[in-house]
């Protein structure tokens, strides 16, 4: 039986950043505080939801899907309105428009 590696420097690199567009760390997710939603919508018949894919390539492409769907524009002109803003990273991804700094600071009170 083949004894386990360390993985190296470049694996540990390639693995951050595949996880970073993807998942906030341990305790800084907007959805954990409750400001944050992901979407699902069909349109033509094809679904849309919050997947990150298996490579960058992949978040891309379905990034490029998002933002050319109805509720993605929907969202988009009327996000001044409710106080909204989506993440660069995903799409379907909003969260409340409010500075991050002083909500943490009472959380910690
Ligand atoms: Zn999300």
């Amino acid at each position: 039986m083949a004894e386990a590696r360390c993985p190296g420097s470049r694996a540990v690199e390639m693995l951050v950043d595949f996880i970073a567009h993807r998942k906030a760390a341990p305790g800084y997710s907007n959805h954990s505080h409750g400001i944050a939603v992901d979407f699902s919508t069909v349109e033509g018949g094809h679904t849309l939801t919050p997947e990150t894919g298996k490579s960058n390539k992949d978040l891309i492409r379905h990034n490029k899907r998002w933002e050319k769907s109805w509720l993605y524009r929907w969202l988009e002109a009327h996000q001044a309105e409710y106080g909204i803003e989506r993440i660069p990273t995903g799409a379907w991804h909003w969260n409340l428009a409010i500075p991050l700094q002083p909500r943490a600071q009472k959380l910690v009170r």
